[in-house]
């Protein structure tokens, strides 16, 4: 038989694709942390319990573990239990004990935890972290540093407002607010009328943490905060339920 090919049809277009909403705001926020000084440094999702909660101040049966619905790991090759990471935390005292400070350091990534899914959570949710150690930190670098890259990720200036909190690893320890990028603080439904958007925690590094990293205690202070990616992506890209990211509706994924 003889084949029949008519070399002037038109071709079948090859479609592109784009980065998911998640890898585009963190490469820009790892474009201002880097403008900023920082490096980007990486963890491993499935990590040690040492890593994860002892070497950040959670000793063993401490009940602020509770708040961290962990998913245990069986460990077939040690008696270390493992856990699926619940912060991108765990990248501190890694990073500390391999290095001298001064450290300028974010890092972005997965974590895990056991939590009811709603319209703004998931069990497995993206966190961004940052920390700094050095001689004479304070806690004015802190506000300044969150303020300045929020402020560039938004593209508008926003103020920073301080919770007293409670954190293992830090101390003292804070909730944080960011001006409403919606309203500017106005007053909105996003905002439930405050003019505050919460973001995540933040506090002075506690001494406890960089004893574990091996610092001679009393020689480096430092400060960290850590940010839901997830709610950053949502209220960058006005996006009202975080299952979207998940969901692999093209509908949703070509907007962006
Ligand atoms: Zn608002």
């Amino acid at each position: 038989m003889r084949e029949n090919c008519d070399v002037s049809l038109p071709g079948e277009k090859q479609a592109n694709g784009h980065l998911h909403p998640f890898s585009q705001a963190i490469n820009q926020l790892a474009d201002i942390f880097l403008s900023m000084g920082f490096e980007v440094v990486e963890g491993p999702e499935l990590e040690t319990d040492f890593y994860n909660f002892q070497s950040l101040n959670y000793p063993p049966f401490h009940p602020a573990r509770d708040m961290q619905d962990t998913y245990f790991v069986k460990n077939p090759h040690g008696k270390e239990n493992l856990v699926l990471r619940t912060h991108t935390s765990n990248v501190q005292v890694r990073t500390m004990e391999k290095r001298t400070p001064p450290l300028r350091v974010c890092t972005f990534g997965r974590c895990f935890r056991h939590d009811a899914i709603d319209a703004s959570h998931e069990q497995v949710f993206y966190q961004v972290e940052g920390f700094v150690v050095d001689k004479e930190i304070s806690v004015s670098n802190l506000i300044f540093t969150m303020k300045s890259i929020l402020s560039a990720f938004f593209e508008k200036e926003v103020e920073i407002r301080l919770h007293p909190s409670y954190f293992p690893f830090t101390e003292p320890s804070y909730e944080i607010s960011f001006t409403c990028v919606n309203c500017n603080g106005r007053g909105c439904s996003l905002c439930k009328g405050s003019g505050w958007l919460e973001i995540g925690g933040s506090g002075m590094i506690h001494p406890n943490v960089l004893k574990a990293a091996g610092y001679k205690e009393g020689e480096w202070q430092g400060f960290a905060f850590g940010w839901g990616l997830d709610r950053l992506t949502m209220l960058k890209y006005k996006i009202n339920d975080v299952r979207w990211f998940h969901s692999g509706d093209l509908r949703f994924i070509r907007q962006f």
